[in-house]
């Protein structure tokens, strides 16, 4: 009778671990969709600056493509290198931060191991365990240095100690996505030019602001029409006013 409660117990213990590693995964999950959204908002960041960029040095001076294949291929470069530049900055000052927390709870775990244990049964009790239950996962789990110190960096910090330093790859990542939003306004100057160039770069241009702005859509969960027809007002206004302040200028000092 008591091997059997044992037993059960020892199976609620194990089925509460991984309910508490769960988290885990659909972390994982959730970083992907992030990677991919970051791909759709930085291609946008891309096709709105080069849009504007490409109309504006157009309205000034729409006869010669030169100029402005010129321009778009200086703010393509410009832009791309200064998102990944601020990826990396970024990327590097979390994964430092991550470091320094872990090292700390390392330090903790060797030097204070009782309280860090009791931490551990505390956190497991704030899940819903019983206090044998807790007890039991939370021994189980500090025998091992390398686990414990998994355990409580996932449990306290929500890090993945592990987690591969990805700093270059997500620079990398950022300046692809900025450069083929940024690709798309200024690829008709590259075969034409004059009117019929500034209209593809317009048509271009709207196509893309649609596509991208109901990908925003499908991953915020909204009305995919809203936020396409939202990129597209925005891409819209911005090419407008860059012609426009283009077109005054070039007049002006020509
Ligand atoms: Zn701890």
């Amino acid at each position: 009778m008591a091997g059997t409660g044992g037993a059960a117990k020892g199976a609620a213990a194990a089925r509460a671990v991984l309910e508490v590693r769960k988290p885990r995964g659909s972390r994982h999950r959730d970083v992907k969709g992030g990677t991919q959204r970051a791909a759709v908002l930085g291609a946008g960041d891309g096709l709105l600056t080069n849009l504007s960029l490409v109309l504006g040095v157009a309205g000034a001076s729409s006869t010669d493509a030169s100029t402005v294949r010129l321009a778009g291929v200086a703010g393509l470069l410009a832009g791309a290198f200064s998102m990944a530049a601020g990826e990396l900055v970024s990327v590097r000052a979390q994964q430092e931060m991550v470091e320094r927390e872990v090292a700390v709870e390392r330090e903790e775990l060797t030097q204070e191991p009782e309280a860090e244990l009791r931490e551990l049964i505390g956190m497991y009790r704030a899940q819903g365990l019983s206090p044998d239950d807790a007890g039991t996962v939370a021994r189980i789990l500090s025998k091992n240095p390398k686990i414990a110190l998994d355990t409580h960096a996932r449990l306290e910090l929500g890090v993945d100690p592990e987690a591969p330093g990805a700093a270059g790859k997500a620079a990398i990542f950022s300046f692809v996505s900025f450069a083929i939003g940024a690709i798309l306004p200024l690829f008709p100057w590259f075969f034409i030019q004059g009117t019929s160039a500034v209209v593809a770069s317009v048509v271009i241009g709207a196509l893309a602001a649609l596509a991208l702005g109901a990908m925003i859509g499908s991953y915020a969960g909204r009305s995919i029409w809203k936020t396409a027809l939202r990129q597209l007002a925005v891409a819209a206004v911005a090419a407008a006013v860059t012609y426009g302040v283009g077109a005054a200028l070039g007049t002006s000092t020509s």
